[in-house]
């Protein structure tokens, strides 16, 4: 973690710090000092973290854990990854989508600061063969964050970790909130204007869908329409939704005959996991809305699912849509560079021809001039990654009379994509693309993004010593 220059009074602070440190042993690592540490405020959801009963623990792993999520939030990592491996524990970051190694640390501290993550987070730390899910709230550079963590047990033994950010302050359940498309939102509110149908959201894990489905529940009027909220939300705050809490003993059936009675217009439910599940919404689907999400990584996945579970005819009746979506990193707005198109660009990838300007990333110093910046020394706000936070792109299913057909033909996956392309529906890589032309993101991040797993050039940001007197 050796950082730049230091300022005197870095060094200093910085020697103090080895001096104190010196007298229990071990140096920390440089700079440590100069950075601003996390604070742990407790276990989320009414734990208890019980540190005096392990006070060995605390003494041996709180600082290495504070020091590494610290590290991870100055980094703007939205997941940290925690895992066993070759008497080692690995730590990644996961910085805007994308995974980067973060630190090995040897074995018995790794394991130990594995224990502390379960110990803060208010879980049981003698129970390693059981998934445990819990959270920490915490504190950093005056911003409120909840850290849930989920442990899990390894088929080779041992465990773990998976810490998913969420910063408090930042609330991504509005439309608006994620740049949602109007026209997207349009079509929502036509297909809940009957007060029938199913609209489902589907998407590759860590793609985001349960945020997607919070925001596509959103896009209805409140207005016009009651909406009651029958899911687990995790303490997210809906608006203009009534909880709903099924009696004890009644099923699904009897809470929906219920809801009708107290003239629910639209449902938002759990994840659909279940034949049975899918079977009684689609049968009361000609009478209620509801909003789902269904456990498939692409709409024509989730079409494959519900024909196995409801039948074709069901599909075809009662849904009305499936939406996806896939994160993209935005370009910096501090250091992307405008460019004019070619027209031969524009054509080949069908964008308005109209369009004078697109972005990208700066170009890098000529090699041979010394005395250039590079391409780190840029930009501060990126450290010349060049990309800073994600946007989406959206796509949606929609059950045009040629698509029933192509359902009622098989649903092949190949004719239902071809078929959105026939009716003009927004897909991924089409909504990709006016992510660029918004001038959003890069043509080659979106290249990028498409090609699985495809590698990204650049460093993640620096972990930066604060400037004094901040
Ligand atoms: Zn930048």
């Amino acid at each position: 973690m050796a950082g730049g220059k230091q300022s005197p009074k870095d060094a200093k602070a910085s020697k103090d710090a080895k001096a104190k440190a010196n007298t229990k042993g071990s140096p920390p690592p440089e700079n440590e000092e100069d950075l601003e540490q996390v604070l742990f405020q407790g276990p989320l959801f009414d734990r208890e973290a019980n540190l005096k009963a392990n006070a060995r623990l605390v003494q041996a792993a709180l600082v290495p854990v504070k020091s590494m999520i610290s590290d991870a939030l100055s980094r703007r990592a939205h997941t940290i990854v925690m895992e066993p491996r070759e008497g080692r524990v690995s730590v990644r970051f996961v910085i805007d989508g994308i995974a980067y190694p973060a630190a090995a640390i040897p074995g018995q501290k790794g394991m130990a600061m594995l224990q502390m993550v379960k110990l803060l987070a208010g879980l049981d730390i003698n129970e390693k063969k059981a998934l445990q899910s819990g959270g920490i709230k915490a504190e950093y550079e005056k911003i409120p964050y909840h850290l849930m963590v989920d442990a899990v047990p390894q088929r080779t033994g041992g465990e773990r970790i998976r810490i998913k950010v969420e910063n408090c302050k930042v609330s991504l359940t509005k439309p608006s909130d994620v740049g949602f498309p109007s026209a997207l939102k349009d079509r929502i509110r036509q297909f809940t204007a009957d007060r029938s149908g199913v609209i489902l959201i589907c998407g590759q894990p860590e793609s985001g869908s349960t945020t997607l489905s919070i925001v596509t529940l959103h896009a209805i009027d409140p207005y016009l329409y009651s909406v009651f909220n029958l899911a687990d939300v995790k303490g997210k705050e809906l608006t203009n939704v009534t909880d709903f809490t099924p009696e004890p003993g009644h099923d699904l059936e009897l809470s929906l005959d219920r809801l009708q009675r107290r003239e629910a217009d639209v449902l938002f439910l759990d994840p659909l996991t279940s034949p049975q599940v899918a079977q009684t919404v689609f049968e009361y689907s000609d009478r209620l809305s509801f909003v789902a999400e269904i456990s498939a990584a692409t709409p024509t996945d989730a079409i494959q699912k519900l024909i196995e579970w409801v039948g074709a005819d069901a599909v075809i009746k009662g849904l009305r849509g499936i939406i996806t979506q896939k994160m993209i990193r935005r370009l910096c707005e501090d250091c992307k560079q405008a460019f004019r198109p070619n027209p031969q660009l524009l054509k080949r990838l069908n964008l308005p021809p109209e369009t004078s300007v697109l972005y990208r990333a700066p170009l890098p110093p000529p090699p041979d001039d010394l005395k250039a910046q590079t391409v780190e020394e840029l930009c501060e706000k990126c450290d010349g990654s060049p990309y800073h936070g994600r946007v989406a792109a959206f796509e949606m299913l929609e059950m045009t009379d040629g698509m029933k057909e192509v359902i009622a033909d098989g649903a092949d996956p190949a004719e239902i994509r071809k078929q959105m392309i026939v009716d003009n529906m927004v897909t991924l890589q089409k909504d990709a693309l006016r992510l660029v032309v918004e001038g959003k993101t890069s043509l080659e991040e979106v290249q990028r993004a498409f090609n699985a797993g495809g590698p990204a050039k650049k460093r993640p940001a620096k972990r930066r010593p604060q400037p004094p007197g901040k």
